[in-house]
């Protein structure tokens, strides 16, 4: 009894070996051939680029936009709904008091749109250069015939389908 019952555990592991290594077949197939090797590619990029446009907008833009605005600082508006006012949003906050951060709102609001202004440039410089080169156009090899309008060859003097005469045309 205690042998036939250690054969069957055998077995039992046998076929979950089996079922293991399939499964994991299974998924080696997913993760090399399938696209998501690509996704990884594209986010690990896509998350050095947000760095760049980060610190594009952070170091380069909102500084000269300060110049330009006069040194707002967009996340000392608020409305603290105490009715008292306070200096600072810190100042508030130490002192407990619940505020309506509309500063702070407009500032996110201002990156996002230079982030998506940054990168319409981008986009738009990408797709430019991409147009500059493009692929060569294969110069067609037939043309219609003006008389009974069949394809014909580009260099046919004569229409093969109703024998007209062709006039050369450029
Ligand atoms: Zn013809």
């Amino acid at each position: 009894m205690g042998k036939l019952k250690k054969e069957k555990m055998k077995e039992f592991s046998e076929k979950n070996a089996k079922k293991a290594k399939k499964v994991m077949g299974e998924f080696k197939t997913f993760a090399l051939k399938g696209n998501i090797l690509d996704l990884a590619i594209g986010m690990i990029i896509g998350t050095a680029f947000t760095k760049i446009v980060n610190s594009l907008v952070n170091e380069v833009i909102m500084p000269a936009l300060s110049l330009i605005t006069g040194r707002i600082d967009f996340t000392n508006l608020f409305i603290s709904l105490d009715g008292k006012t306070y200096e600072t949003l810190d100042a508030a906050k130490a002192a407990g008091v619940a505020t309506v951060n509309y500063g702070t709102f407009i500032s996110s609001v201002i990156d996002f749109l230079l982030v998506a202004i940054v990168i319409f440039i981008f986009m738009r410089y990408i797709f430019k250069k991409r147009k500059e080169e493009p692929a060569p156009e294969a110069a067609p090899t037939t043309k219609k015939c003006p008389y009974c309008i069949s394809e014909i060859p580009v260099e046919a003097t004569r229409c093969a389908h109703c024998t007209s005469i062709l006039e050369e045309t450029k």
